[in-house]
């Protein structure tokens, strides 16, 4: 049974190595990336504020070599799910099984004068140069539309601007302001989004609930936000617009600009072919964690058809997401989104001690997909 994974982000590496451990060589499976090169979202924040280096968060997909598995770099140019083919730059695969795990793409000219984003690699790695030669002035981190992905981010680079800034000497001659569309930080977790707000206020951040950054003017400096206000802005961090690959928009998939999935299989409408993670509308937050734990779902179905069984297993909607809130300190929430009911969210911390637990986090995924040691924070 010949599964082609569409993507080789946090859910399609995911799925690759739960189905090379499950079925070793009975496993066939073609993995396409357009990258040469996996990195972390968390990564990005680390190399942007010069906690690490680009070098050292770089995991080359030449590097999965996995019983069962063959990595293809190439762009993907067309999809079909009826007939489960899928059209690269280099060549056609067609598959009985076909999984789209493409993620979200960003689009930084829907923003007029967003030019500095930190939410794509080439993004976040040219803003450690921005950042440092920035002689200080007034920042503002801005989210420019929703969904996006991983929604306590801007909040932790809000955090970690100001510890990147006190280093540097330039806090007191420096404002740093956060634009969220959310009306809290973490909406599913009243204490997460409650310990953000008084980290904040400890260090002087300014907080824009409710709002987002509709355009900045770089002649006049200034943020301005969907209310109309203006920010004085010397340096904006933007969070663009948000969408599924064009390819995956064109395919006739997505539903109101995202693929539609039974929430409990990760089925699309279309037989054999489920879409797993950012690309999809299941009701998660767009993050890894999520992207991880469908991909175990999905993992449990093609395995049991392989085998000739079934499986029981259905997505949970749990994840668990950490927090930097800077000067070493992590946070940990434990939230599950199931259908139907307000999502639950519970914090740990912020303490020394959970960031050994997100180093583990980084690090278990790395020895499972790429089969080597790793910690994030080294160079
Ligand atoms: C600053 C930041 C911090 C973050 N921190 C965290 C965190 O701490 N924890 C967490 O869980 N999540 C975090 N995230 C979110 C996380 O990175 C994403 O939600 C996650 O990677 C989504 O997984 P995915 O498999 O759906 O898509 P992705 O991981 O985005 O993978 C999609 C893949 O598809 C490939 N692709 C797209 N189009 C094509 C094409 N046409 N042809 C071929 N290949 C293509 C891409 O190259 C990519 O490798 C963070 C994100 C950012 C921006």
């Amino acid at each position: 049974m010949r599964v082609v994974i569409a993507g080789a982000g946090f859910g399609g590496l995911e799925l690759a190595a739960l189905l090379s451990a499950e079925l070793g060589e009975a496993a066939d499976v073609v993995l396409i990336d357009k990258s040469a090169e996996f990195v972390f979202g968390f990564s990005k924040l680390d190399v942007m504020f010069g906690r690490t280096t680009a070098q050292h968060v770089a995991h080359r997909y030449a590097d999965v070599v996995r019983p069962g598995i063959r990595f293809v770099q190439s762009t993907i140019r067309a999809l079909d799910p009826v007939a489960k083919r899928v059209n690269t730059d280099d060549d056609t695969f067609d598959a009985d099984i076909m999984v789209v795990a493409l993620g979200a793409d960003v689009d930084p000219s829907a923003t007029p004068g967003l030019v500095d984003e930190f939410y794509t690699v080439a993004g976040a790695f040219a803003m450690r140069d921005v950042l440092a030669r920035f002689a200080g002035g007034h920042v503002v981190i801005g989210v420019t539309s929703t969904p996006f992905k991983c929604p306590p981010a801007p909040s932790e680079t809000a955090l970690l601007m100001h510890d990147f800034l006190d280093q540097k000497g330039l806090r007191d001659s420096s404002h740093v302001s956060l634009v969220m569309p959310l009306g809290t930080p973490i909406p599913p977790s009243p204490d997460a989004s409650q310990a953000i707000l008084a980290a904040f206020a400890e260090h002087g951040i300014d907080w824009h609930p409710g709002q987002s950054v509709r355009s900045f003017d770089a002649d006049r400096r200034v943020a301005i936000l969907s209310g109309g206000e203006e920010l004085p802005c010397d340096l904006f961090l933007g969070v663009p617009l948000h969408r599924a690959p064009a390819v995956v928009l064109e395919s006739g998939m997505a539903v109101d600009g995202w693929i539609p999935v039974n929430r409990l299989t990760l089925e699309t409408e279309f037989p054999d072919v489920f879409a797993v993670g950012d690309v999809t509308s299941v009701g998660t937050p767009k993050a890894g964690v999520f992207a991880e734990g469908q991909a175990g779902v999905v993992a449990a179905q093609i395995v049991a058809r392989v085998r000739g069984s079934q499986t029981a297993r259905t997505y949970d909607g749990r994840g668990i997401c950490y927090l930097e809130f800077g000067r070493d300190l992590v946070a940990k929430v434990d939230v599950t989104f199931l259908g139907g009911q307000a999502p639950a969210g519970f914090l740990r911390g912020p303490s020394a001690e959970l960031l050994a637990d997100k180093t583990a986090f980084g690090s278990d995924r790395i020895r499972r997909w790429f089969n080597r040691s790793w910690t994030p924070l080294g160079t």
